[in-house]
């Protein structure tokens, strides 16, 4: 077995666990960009948000919604951020889907991503053109 991820699941690697339920483990990120950075991970290996199932994804924003508080509290952050790197163009290095919880605070110096314009009527065509396309 490869993924790392799938490693943890099958208590071949040690995790510093903080959430476990039937469809989902949340243990600390080794590599925290704050303290209590936490990853929500399905328990089945999917790939990415695309492949995995709308339940999975479902039953992974439920973990975030009941962890959050708690991560806030422990860590004495006010705020977070919750993200998935989906793809590698995106930063994905572990391939088995997961959400990112990182708790914030006004000033932990980190910062948000630049923004771009669009053009006149260049954000409306491309919405249309989403809307469009999507299934
Ligand atoms: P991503 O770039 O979205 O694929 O994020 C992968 C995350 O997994 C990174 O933030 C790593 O620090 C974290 N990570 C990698 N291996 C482990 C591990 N064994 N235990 C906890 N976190 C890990
Ligand atoms: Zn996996």
């Amino acid at each position: 077995m490869e993924c790392i991820f799938c490693q943890i699941m099958a208590g071949q690697i040690p995790c510093d666990r903080v959430y476990a339920d039937d469809q989902v483990l949340a243990f600390l990120d080794i590599a925290p960009i704050t303290r209590g950075h936490t990853l929500v991970v399905p328990k089945r290996h999917w790939t990415d948000l695309a492949s995995a199932p709308v339940e999975t994804a479902a039953a992974m924003m439920a973990a975030v919604k009941k962890i959050a508080p708690a991560v806030l509290e422990t860590t004495g952050a006010t705020a977070f951020n919750v993200g998935i790197n989906n793809g590698a163009a995106a930063g994905q290095i572990v391939m088995h889907v997961h959400f990112h919880l990182i708790p914030r605070r006004a000033d932990d110096g980190l910062r948000s991503w630049p923004h771009q314009k669009y053009g006149p009527g260049e954000g409306a065509a491309l919405a249309r053109q989403i809307a469009a396309t999507v299934g």
